[in-house]
This record gives C-alpha cells, structure tokens and sequence, in this order.
C-alpha cells in the first residue's frame, strides 16, 4: 500500500482509543470535568454497565455559549496555555483531550449553562459532527449525556465485556472519586437504581463509612494527624485498615496525588511495606490514601489517561508514604506481647486501675534527679517536665532495673520490660524537633573551642549542614582546610565524646540521600539522640527510671524510638496465670 495521510476521522477514533478504553473512561472524563468546573454535586447515571447511556450532570461553572463547539475541538482547553503551564497543573483535565474523543466514538449531547447567561445552550454531537445546536434552558452547570459508546468502531465494541462487569468498573471509578473530593456530593445511578450516594460533608471518613460500612469504617487507623514535622513537602493522609483486617488483593490500596487517583507500584508497595511484620504472609492492607505535594514536583502528562504519575523525588514520595502509614500503626497498633499476639490493651478495667497505678508511681515526683557523675552536679538524665499526660501508654509503676538496661514496671496488663535506650531516645528525639520549631534547643558552650577534623567529603557538603547542625544546638564554623571550631553542643550530647558525637551525625547527614530541610533535620536528630541516650549497661535509680517513663508518656509516639524498634514489651498477667496453672 502506498503512505497516505489519514483522513481525520480515522485519526480522531484511533486518538480516541487512547483515552476511552470502556465506558468507566468515559464517566471519569466527565466526572473530572466536573469537579474541574467547581461541582458541589454530581450525579452519574448509567444504563446497560454505561453501553447504552451514560449521563453525567454537574452544578458546576458551565460552558459559555460561543465555547460550547470548541470543547469539542481536539488540544482545546480553558486549562492550560503554554508548556510552562504543564509544571504546575492544578487541574484534573489539560489535554483538550476527553470531549473530542468522547465524541469521535459516540452520540453526545451537551446541556450547560454558564452562571452569567440568561439561557443555556443544547448541542448534540454523532461521530464528532455537530448536528444540532439550540438555546436551551439549564439550571447552572453541565449536563453530558453519551450515548451509544463505539457505536462506530466495532473493533472496540467488540471488546467490551459483560453489562456486570462495565457497571462494576463505572462503580469502582465513582466510589474513588467520592473518596478523593469528600466536599463534593456524588450520586451513581445504575439502571434507574441509586447505587451509591456519598454525603458530601467534606469528610473522608463519612464516605468510608458509605462504601465499607460504619464498623469497618470505625475501626481505620487515621493517616497523617501525627507526624506532619518529617517532611511537610509531601504530606500524606487519609485511613489504613487496622492489621486484623486484610484483603486477598492490593486493590483495596487507593493513593490519591494531588486529587487525582494514580495506579502506582512503588507506593502500593510502600503502603504494604508500613505493615512489614503485622499482616499474614500473602494478604493485604486496605488503604485509602491523599498525597499532596507541591504541583511541580510531579508530572501527571505521563499518559492520556493520566493515571500515573512520575515523581520528581520518587523514593522520597515512597519514604513519606511508608512513613506516614507506618508511624500510624505503631501509634495505634498494641505493644507487643511476649509470647503472644497482643490483646487490646485499653479494654478491660484498666481505666479503674489507672488511678491506682499514677497514684503509686507519683511518689518520685518531687525529687531533684541530679545523677551520681563524679560529684559533679550537671543535667539530670531525666529532668521532670510538665504534666499534659495523653494516654498513648498505660499507667506503669516502675519496680526496679533488669541487666542495667531494661526498667521493670508493672501495668494493667502484667509487666511491661521497656528498654532505656530507646525509652530515652525517644524522649529525646521528640523534645528536639519540638525545641527546633520554638528555634531554641538548649546548648551548650564548650569552655574551649574544640577543633575537630573532617573528611574531605564531610567539609566539602559542611556549608549545606551547617543549618541544620545550628537548628540542632551545635556551633561550628569552619576553621581553614578541613578543620571546624566547634563552639556550642545540644545539651543532650554535652557529657558525651563530643567530637565523636559530632563525626556520627555527620556521617549520617551524609547517608542521607535527599537534602530536604525537614529531613536533614530528623535524621541529625535521630542520630544525636542515638548519641546522647542514655545507653545499656548504665544504673538508673529509681527515681530516673520514673521521670523516663513519664516524659515517655509524653511524647507522640512512645512505642518505639526513632528508628523504629519497640521501646517496651508486655508480659501480659494472663500469660503469667497460664504458666503457673492458675488458669
Ligand atoms: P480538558 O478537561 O483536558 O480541558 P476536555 O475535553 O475534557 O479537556 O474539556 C474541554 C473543555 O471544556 C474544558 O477545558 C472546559 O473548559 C470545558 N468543559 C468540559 N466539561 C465541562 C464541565 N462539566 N463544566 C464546565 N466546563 C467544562
Ligand atoms: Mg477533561
């Protein structure tokens, strides 16, 4: 055959096949047109799983009369006008893609009027020619209606499947979009049906509540209230199901970016990987998850359909995710039980306990915890600090110290073993973020500036850590060569090898792979703590085993420390009365 230019009706019905695969493709154009256009509400109507009619109706900013034909044209958009504009797009749409294709393979029918027009416009569209065009009267907004869809290429008609299973494609893609724009009230009508109905309160949990049932609801695990501080360029929230409740498949994980639902790997994979360890082998985690990040830190032209993205810092939109829904279920997951999986601490009566315990274990209260070092008086390890208790932990009376390294208490549920270490870590790392945002943490002048020597891949990145060393307490200042002064260290590191304190958490800046402020900051965080803590092997008295605990009942998230590992295990009074046959 000899090459000829295709005739333009061909080539708009194969471009069409790249955005309209089967009728679900059809409503998710029009349903982001629709919240595009500011929709409060939104009402979807299918007939036959979407073949025969598919109508989808909106409050929104409607089409002006004199610009209903070109949304129809191919590349024609109110969304966006140079290549510039491609970096930060805040809208769902910005091909001028959909109309054009939508109308290439069908009979389409628009009603709209735009707020400031007396009448609205009718224009009915077959195979991409406008047949008809009439004023029309509307109430504000838009109203698409498609008929027929491939009723002109049979090739794709062919390939459509079962009504069921079209409607249960068109069901999926609503139900997600409720989820996505909680502020938006969507409908979905199946054969003259209502079929879902999403309350359009604003809130996600509401939607949830419609689409798995108000238990099921209930019982998600809330994404992204506890740690906004790591890393506020990308911020994730949303519900993940608590462990007890897994699926057989990952299509239960919905990541949203920036509003738009996105079929990603690596960050279903990052959500599953939050639950390392807390789901059986092969099963998985429900998760309904809203990424924001600045727009221009992610390309959504990857594909027509715009279902995925590519981010410009993947792995550390990976970390955020896994972090975000990690540090949820740490927070809210039970303390780990020796011998057996945990029972839900929190349940039975410990609420009348309670008071018993914080009575006897406020005897220490009082006391000035100076520790025993040489004689010399300097910063307890545990200075007592206000009360606000929040009740992340249950109230534990401390009875003494295992192998200098674990303190013994006894709790609500049996003995509760808490490793120092990490008790103190954590205490430590969260007092320093904390003291970073009010800009004063305690530090330490040094009697005499300390030269110390750097590498000369630690000098050469000095200048982009010399900020965050400050933020921490540190003073340094470069000295010529290799060499920095240092003049002041946090508090928590001034009874430590100060120099070595210094060279490991500038190793671990330098492990660090994404200079992200927030990220720098914890990571030097993580590390001085790790530095300062107290460590294994060190008495404890008391009284600063009681301080501990209580400054640890303080922090946000006392079940681990920074990096992660458990700052304490129970031994549960049930075990105990199995193992001694009382039961
Ligand atoms: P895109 O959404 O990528 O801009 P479309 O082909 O989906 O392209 O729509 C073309 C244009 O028609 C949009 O840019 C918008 O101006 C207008 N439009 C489409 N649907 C609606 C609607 N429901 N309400 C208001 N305007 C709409
Ligand atoms: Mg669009």
């Amino acid at each position: 055959m000899p090459i000829r230019v295709l005739t333009d009706e061909v080539a708009a019905k194969i471009a069409a096949g790249e955005v309209i695969e089967r009728p679900a493709s059809v409503i998710k154009e029009l349903v982001e047109n629709a919240i595009d256009a500011g929709a409060s509400s939104i009402h979807v109507e299918a007939r036959q799983g979407g073949r025969r009619l598919m109508r989808v109706a909106d409050d929104g900013c409607g089409i002006a009369s004199d610009e209903v034909e070109v949304a129809f044209a191919r590349h024609a958009t109110s969304k966006l006008q140079s290549v510039e504009d491609l970096e930060h797009i805040a809208t769902l749409g910005f091909r001028g893609e959909a109309l054009a294709s939508i109308a290439a393979v069908s009979q389409v029918t628009l009603l709209t009027r735009a707020e400031d027009e007396e009448v609205g416009t009718r224009l009915r569209v077959e195979g991409a020619h406008v047949v008809r065009r009439e004023p029309y009267g509307h109430p504000r907004g838009t109203t698409v209606s498609v008929e027929n869809l491939f009723y002109n290429v049979p090739a794709r008609l062919k390939f459509l499947r079962t009504d069921a299973t079209e409607r249960k494609h068109i069901d999926n893609l609503v139900v997600r979009y409720a989820m996505a724009y909680p502020q938006c009230q969507i409908v979905l009508e199946n054969d003259g049906r209502l079929t879902f109905r999403s309350p359009g309160s604003g809130s996600l949990l509401d939607v949830l509540i419609e689409v798995y049932g108000l238990e099921a609801a209930q019982s998600m695990i809330a994404i992204g209230s506890v740690d906004e501080d790591q890393d506020r360029q990308i911020h994730v929230s949303g519900y993940a199901s608590p462990p007890e409740a897994h699926r057989s498949n990952r299509e239960h994980i919905t990541l949203f970016v920036n509003g738009r639902w996105i079929q990603d790997r690596g960050l279903t994979f990052a959500v599953e990987q939050a639950y390392h360890t807390l789901l059986p082998e092969g099963r998985h985690p429900l998760a309904v998850l809203r990424i924001e990040l600045p727009p221009d830190q992610v390309d959504v032209n990857v594909h027509p359909t715009k279902s995925e993205v590519k981010f410009q810092r993947q792995s550390a939109a990976f970390r955020a995710v896994q972090r975000a829904v990690r540090e949820a279920l740490v927070a809210q997951v039970p303390i780990p039980e020796a011998w057996r999986p945990a029972a839900q601490w929190g349940s039975e009566g410990w609420q009348e306990r309670r008071g018993i315990l914080v009575g006897a274990g406020a005897a220490g209260a009082a006391l000035d915890l100076i520790p025993r070092r040489g004689g010399e008086a300097t910063q307890p390890w545990f200075p007592e600090t206000g009360p606000a208790r929040t009740e992340k932990l249950p109230p534990l009376r401390v009875l003494g110290q295992l192998a200098q390294t674990y303190i013994i208490a006894e709790g609500p549920q049996g003995m509760y073993l808490i490793d120092q270490h990490a008790a103190h870590e954590r205490v430590l790392y969260e007092q320093l973020l904390a003291g970073q945002d009010g800009a004063n943490v305690p530090s330490q002048t040094l009697l005499e500036a300390l030269p110390v020597e750097l590498t000369p891949g630690q000098s050469e990145e000095l200048d982009e850590w010399l900020e965050p060393l400050h933020r921490l307490g540190f003073e340094v200042e470069p000295f010529g060569g290799t060499t920095v002064l240092l003049r002041a260290v946090p508090v928590i590191l001034a009874r430590t090898d100060v120099r070595a304190s210094l060279t490991s958490i500038l190793d671990e800046l330098a492990a660090g792979e994404e200079p992200l402020a927030e990220e720098m900051d914890a990571r030097a965080a993580a590390a001085a703590c790790k530095r300062g803590a107290v460590k294994a092997g060190q008495t404890l008295a008391l009284e600063e085993m009681q301080a501990l605990i209580r400054q640890l009942e303080e922090t946000t998230l006392p079940r681990t420390c920074p990096h992660g590992r458990p700052t304490m295990v129970l031994l549960s009074q049930t075990w105990m009365e199995r193992e001694f046959g009382r039961r």
